[in-house]
Protein backbone atom coordinates (compact mmCIF):
# COMPACT_ATOMS: atom_id res chain seq x y z
CA UNK A 1 0.00 0.00 0.00
CA UNK A 2 2.85 2.09 0.48
CA UNK A 3 2.77 5.24 -2.36
CA UNK A 4 -1.10 4.37 -2.77
CA UNK A 5 -3.14 6.66 -0.49
CA UNK A 6 -5.94 4.75 1.00
CA UNK A 7 -9.47 5.35 1.02
CA UNK A 8 -10.94 6.46 4.37
CA UNK A 9 -14.07 4.23 5.61
CA UNK A 10 -16.11 7.26 5.03
CA UNK A 11 -14.98 10.69 3.77
CA UNK A 12 -14.68 13.26 6.65
CA UNK A 13 -15.58 15.80 4.44
CA UNK A 14 -13.73 18.46 6.24
CA UNK A 15 -14.30 21.93 5.32
CA UNK A 16 -12.18 23.56 3.14
CA UNK A 17 -10.27 27.05 3.31
CA UNK A 18 -7.52 27.36 1.32
CA UNK A 19 -4.05 28.29 2.52
CA UNK A 20 -2.45 31.11 0.78
CA UNK A 21 1.04 29.55 0.85
CA UNK A 22 2.19 26.17 0.30
CA UNK A 23 4.53 24.09 -2.04
CA UNK A 24 2.88 22.04 -4.77
CA UNK A 25 4.90 18.61 -3.93
CA UNK A 26 1.76 15.74 -4.80
CA UNK A 27 3.48 13.50 -2.17
CA UNK A 28 2.94 9.77 -2.49
CA UNK A 29 4.35 9.48 0.97
CA UNK A 30 4.21 11.33 4.16
CA UNK A 31 6.21 10.06 7.37
CA UNK A 32 5.11 12.08 10.19
CA UNK A 33 1.67 14.24 12.03
CA UNK A 34 3.00 16.99 13.89
CA UNK A 35 1.03 18.45 16.25
CA UNK A 36 1.04 22.54 17.30
CA UNK A 37 -1.12 24.69 18.84
CA UNK A 38 -2.30 27.77 17.30
CA UNK A 39 -1.32 30.73 19.94
CA UNK A 40 -4.93 31.39 19.65
CA UNK A 41 -8.16 31.15 22.12
CA UNK A 42 -10.08 28.22 23.19
CA UNK A 43 -13.38 29.61 21.65
CA UNK A 44 -15.58 28.16 19.04
CA UNK A 45 -14.29 29.60 15.56
CA UNK A 46 -10.93 29.34 15.99
CA UNK A 47 -10.02 26.67 13.34
CA UNK A 48 -11.79 29.01 10.69
CA UNK A 49 -9.96 32.02 11.88
CA UNK A 50 -7.12 30.93 12.01
CA UNK A 51 -7.46 29.15 8.89
CA UNK A 52 -8.78 32.46 7.04
CA UNK A 53 -5.54 34.29 8.17
CA UNK A 54 -3.54 31.54 6.66
CA UNK A 55 -5.96 32.13 3.41
CA UNK A 56 -6.29 35.91 3.30
CA UNK A 57 -4.54 38.74 1.70
CA UNK A 58 -2.72 39.27 4.63
CA UNK A 59 -1.78 35.35 5.23
CA UNK A 60 1.74 35.19 7.13
CA UNK A 61 4.23 32.80 5.97
CA UNK A 62 3.74 29.61 7.26
CA UNK A 63 0.25 27.54 6.94
CA UNK A 64 -1.17 23.63 7.90
CA UNK A 65 -2.98 21.11 6.20
CA UNK A 66 -5.45 21.24 9.34
CA UNK A 67 -7.17 23.57 11.98
CA UNK A 68 -8.68 21.90 14.70
CA UNK A 69 -10.80 23.75 17.51
CA UNK A 70 -13.35 22.24 19.70
CA UNK A 71 -16.54 22.00 17.18
CA UNK A 72 -14.83 22.26 13.45
CA UNK A 73 -11.84 20.80 11.66
CA UNK A 74 -11.19 22.68 8.60
CA UNK A 75 -8.60 21.55 6.18
CA UNK A 76 -6.10 23.87 4.86
CA UNK A 77 -3.84 22.09 2.51
CA UNK A 78 -3.93 19.24 0.64
CA UNK A 79 -2.02 16.20 2.03
CA UNK A 80 0.02 15.32 -0.53
CA UNK A 81 1.33 19.55 -0.93
CA UNK A 82 3.83 20.68 1.66
CA UNK A 83 2.37 22.95 4.50
CA UNK A 84 5.11 25.57 6.01
CA UNK A 85 4.57 24.68 9.38
CA UNK A 86 7.69 23.19 10.84
CA UNK A 87 10.94 24.11 9.17
CA UNK A 88 12.83 20.47 8.78
CA UNK A 89 10.00 18.45 8.49
CA UNK A 90 8.03 19.99 6.46
CA UNK A 91 8.50 17.84 3.05
CA UNK A 92 7.76 14.64 5.33
CA UNK A 93 5.10 15.84 7.30
CA UNK A 94 1.46 16.66 7.90
CA UNK A 95 0.77 19.81 10.03
CA UNK A 96 -2.19 19.89 12.41
CA UNK A 97 -2.99 23.05 14.35
CA UNK A 98 -4.64 22.78 17.89
CA UNK A 99 -6.73 26.05 19.17
CA UNK A 100 -5.04 26.75 22.48
CA UNK A 101 -1.48 28.17 23.81
CA UNK A 102 1.26 26.24 24.88
CA UNK A 103 1.44 27.65 27.54
CA UNK A 104 -1.26 26.09 28.53
CA UNK A 105 -1.59 24.26 32.08
CA UNK A 106 -1.58 20.54 32.31
CA UNK A 107 -5.41 21.30 33.48
CA UNK A 108 -6.13 23.88 30.61
CA UNK A 109 -5.43 21.00 28.45
CA UNK A 110 -7.92 18.76 29.93
CA UNK A 111 -10.62 21.03 30.14
CA UNK A 112 -14.02 20.61 28.77
CA UNK A 113 -12.98 22.37 25.45
CA UNK A 114 -9.56 20.81 25.12
CA UNK A 115 -11.50 17.43 25.54
CA UNK A 116 -13.27 17.75 22.60
CA UNK A 117 -10.74 19.46 21.21
CA UNK A 118 -8.20 16.42 21.32
CA UNK A 119 -11.00 13.61 20.59
CA UNK A 120 -11.33 15.87 17.34
CA UNK A 121 -7.84 16.22 16.51
CA UNK A 122 -6.89 12.33 17.47
CA UNK A 123 -9.69 11.02 14.83
CA UNK A 124 -7.98 13.36 12.51
CA UNK A 125 -4.16 12.04 13.34
CA UNK A 126 -5.43 8.33 13.42
CA UNK A 127 -6.54 9.29 9.83
CA UNK A 128 -3.38 10.58 8.57
CA UNK A 129 -1.59 7.14 10.26
CA UNK A 130 -4.16 5.13 8.39
CA UNK A 131 -3.71 6.83 5.00
CA UNK A 132 -0.31 7.38 4.92
CA UNK A 133 0.60 4.20 7.25
CA UNK A 134 2.36 6.51 9.52
CA UNK A 135 3.45 4.32 12.99
CA UNK A 136 1.41 5.49 15.68
CA UNK A 137 4.55 6.47 17.87
CA UNK A 138 5.99 9.45 19.58
CA UNK A 139 8.86 11.07 17.97
CA UNK A 140 11.79 12.74 19.65
CA UNK A 141 14.72 14.79 18.45
CA UNK A 142 16.78 11.71 17.92
CA UNK A 143 14.33 10.18 16.46
CA UNK A 144 13.34 12.42 14.14
CA UNK A 145 16.90 13.17 13.17
CA UNK A 146 17.03 9.34 12.44
CA UNK A 147 14.01 9.76 9.59
CA UNK A 148 11.87 7.36 11.85
CA UNK A 149 7.92 7.72 10.93
CA UNK A 150 6.13 8.77 13.91
CA UNK A 151 3.59 11.68 15.31
CA UNK A 152 5.54 14.82 16.91
CA UNK A 153 5.59 18.14 17.94
CA UNK A 154 6.69 21.51 16.50
CA UNK A 155 8.61 21.87 19.28
CA UNK A 156 10.50 18.44 18.99
CA UNK A 157 11.11 19.35 15.15
CA UNK A 158 12.64 22.51 16.33
CA UNK A 159 15.17 21.00 19.09
CA UNK A 160 16.16 18.66 16.29
CA UNK A 161 17.06 20.86 13.47
CA UNK A 162 16.82 24.24 14.78
CA UNK A 163 15.03 25.93 12.44
CA UNK A 164 12.98 27.57 14.14
CA UNK A 165 12.32 28.46 18.12
CA UNK A 166 8.86 27.30 18.55
CA UNK A 167 8.17 24.88 21.15
CA UNK A 168 4.38 24.17 20.67
CA UNK A 169 2.28 22.58 21.61
CA UNK A 170 3.96 23.27 25.30
CA UNK A 171 5.52 21.00 27.70
CA UNK A 172 1.90 20.48 29.60
CA UNK A 173 0.39 18.71 26.07
CA UNK A 174 -0.79 15.71 27.43
CA UNK A 175 0.71 13.85 24.65
CA UNK A 176 0.50 10.29 26.27
CA UNK A 177 -3.03 10.75 26.52
CA UNK A 178 -3.11 11.89 23.39
CA UNK A 179 -1.84 8.83 21.62
CA UNK A 180 -4.38 6.84 23.28
CA UNK A 181 -7.07 8.55 21.89
CA UNK A 182 -5.57 8.46 18.18
CA UNK A 183 -4.92 4.75 19.31
CA UNK A 184 -8.68 3.80 20.01
CA UNK A 185 -9.47 6.38 16.88
CA UNK A 186 -6.79 4.12 14.94
CA UNK A 187 -8.73 0.92 15.74
CA UNK A 188 -11.73 1.94 15.26
CA UNK A 189 -11.13 2.80 11.26
CA UNK A 190 -8.66 -0.52 11.39
CA UNK A 191 -11.40 -2.43 12.22
CA UNK A 192 -13.69 -1.32 9.67
CA UNK A 193 -10.71 -1.41 7.06
CA UNK A 194 -10.55 -5.69 7.94
CA UNK A 195 -14.34 -5.56 7.68
CA UNK A 196 -14.06 -4.94 4.24
CA UNK A 197 -15.96 -1.45 4.80
CA UNK A 198 -12.54 0.23 3.30
CA UNK A 199 -11.50 -0.20 -0.46
ZN1 LIG B 1 3.96 25.30 15.65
Amino acid sequence: MMGDMRTLPYDPKYPVISARHFTPANRTAIDLAVLHSMEAPEKPGTARAVASWFAGQTAPQASAHYCVDNLETIACVPEPQVAWHAPGANGRGVGIELAGYAAQSGSDWRDPYSTLLLARAAVLVAEVCWRWEVPRVLLGPPQLLASSRGITTHRSVSEAWKKSTHTDPGANFPLMDFLGLVETAFEVIDRQAMQGLVK
